[in-house]
């Protein structure tokens, strides 16, 4: 057994919230040994999943404060709306925002983590250990069992070992918690739209390309440093189920996502190699015990509709940071406060997690939704920070999420009292 000091963190996952906060805990003084189930993926060959992320303003200042960020733009692409693809030809344009700096960043997570543990290694007080999982926990004592045989006691035991955690599984287990799961019955396949030829983008680059799909599923692509973009399909198991073979996989892009044939010429042979993924949400409740404690997916997955479950897990990190640096002296003092400043925002974000799957599916070709969405901008523009969109609070601004959404309630309510007004005033004022 190892690790007996008071400011001694054992950290479960070796993930994006991991490896972010392990550099937080050791930038405070503490020692951190991190333990991952998985191998070290710098080694790893450059096969494998490769999911890309949007980073947004949350996320973005919780990397800057450890002083990360320069070094993550570094590698990636700026995102500065969305190209919606309906068929034809013609891209609809929409602008993230109002202003230059309301951008996103599109990166690989492989090298976001990457970049993350190599940051983190470099501090003297953090060291990882790959091939490791967590195989059981003993909340009460604070010791955390490992394969290979490592028994770890420490007082601050942090999961962040994702959407399926282990740490959080163990805390059931010993009736210490609560987990309500939802899995869509909708799954996904990720798919290359490679550079051309002559190595330039096949569509513009710096933008999330997004095709509806007219009932027939919804696909995003978001680009790459290198020109290519990695595409996600999201479809229903059922139709997931049917599309297995050559004619019925090319058949179907021809029908409801024509252009990306001439985008992906290898799209059919991809789709039949990539396995499919699924979505899930997570709610669970509480999110510590004693000193063990939940952060990023372990604690709350979300669809990854609104492109918040990696910058929502990075601001755990950072307010964690605040509430172990507020209550340095009382550790589950620290816990409770983070658990009470994070749980209800991150609950609202899975509901417009969900929500936001819907518009993009649904309403993205609704004219009445565009020119809502152009409402909201233009207000934005003439009246400033006293009317902010929804989209802006969330991804743009780090505005708490049950706080944007109340803000955007009210100012929806404002806008349809306006409207009713206007639609009494108009015909008085035209009798007189
Ligand atoms: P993970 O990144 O899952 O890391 C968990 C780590 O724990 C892994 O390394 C795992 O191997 C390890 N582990 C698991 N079990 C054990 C164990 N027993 N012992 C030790 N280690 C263990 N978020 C955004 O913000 N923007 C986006 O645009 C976005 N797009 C997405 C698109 C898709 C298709 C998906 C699926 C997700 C997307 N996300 C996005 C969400 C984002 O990927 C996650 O929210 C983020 O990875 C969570 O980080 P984490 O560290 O909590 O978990």
């Amino acid at each position: 057994m190892s690790g007996q000091s008071d400011r001694y963190a054992v950290i479960v996952g070796a993930g994006l919230s991991g490896s972010l906060m392990a550099l937080y805990l050791a930038r405070r003084g503490w020692r951190v040994d991190v333990y991952e189930r998985r191998g070290d993926p710098r080694l790893a060959s450059a096969e494998g999943r490769s999911i890309n992320l949007g980073l947004s303003a949350r996320g973005m200042r919780a990397l800057a404060a450890v002083g990360l960020l320069d070094a993550v733009l570094a590698r990636s692409v700026p995102m500065r709306g969305r190209y919606i693809h309906t068929g034809g030809p013609e891209l609809a344009y929409q602008p993230y925002g109002t202003r230059a700096g309301e951008v996103l960043y599109s990166i690989l997570r492989a090298d976001l983590n990457r970049l993350l543990i190599d940051h983190a290694e470099a501090h003297p007080a953090v060291r990882f250990t790959f091939g490791q999982g967590l195989t059981a926990l003993e909340p009460e004592k604070g010791i955390a069992y490992f394969q290979g045989g490592a028994t770890v006691h420490a007082p601050l035991i942090i999961g962040a070992d994702g959407a399926n955690s282990a740490v959080r599984g163990q805390l059931e287990q010993h009736g210490l918690t609560t987990t309500s799961i939802t899995v869509p019955d909708w799954g996904y396949k990720e798919l290359t739209i490679p550079p051309a030829d002559d190595g330039s983008a096949r569509t513009p680059l710096e933008g999330l390309h997004v095709w509806p799909g007219g009932g027939h599923g919804l696909m995003v692509a978001h680009p790459n440093v290198e020109n290519s973009f990695t595409a996600t399909l999201f479809l229903p198991e059922r139709e997931l189920s049917r599309l297995d073979t050559r004619e019925a996989v090319a058949g179907f892009l021809a029908a409801y996502y024509p252009d990306t044939l001439a985008l992906m010429p290898d799209g059919v042979d991809e789709w039949l190699r990539h396995p499919v993924g699924h979505l899930i949400t997570v709610r669970t409740r509480p999110w510590h015990h004693k000193g063990v404690v939940l952060i990023g997916d372990a604690a709350h997955a979300v669809y990854p509709f609104y492109g918040q479950g990696m910058n929502s897990s990075f601001e755990d990190c950072l307010v964690l940071d605040q509430c172990l640096t507020r209550h340095a002296a009382d550790l589950p003092r620290a816990l409770a406060e983070y658990e009470r400043l994070r749980k209800r925002h991150t609950d609202v974000l899975a509901e417009l997690s969900e929500r936001n799957f819907v518009e993009l599916r649904d309403k993205l070709r609704s004219p009445w939704f565009r020119l809502r969405k152009q409402v909201d901008l233009v207000l934005h523009r003439l009246l400033g920070p006293v009317w902010l969109p929804l989209y802006t609070m969330v991804s743009h601004r780090a505005v708490p999420y049950a706080t944007a959404r109340l803000r955007a309630r009210l100012q929806e309510l404002t806008l349809l009292t306006l409207l009713g007004l206007a639609v009494i005033a108009l015909p008085l004022l035209l009798l007189r």
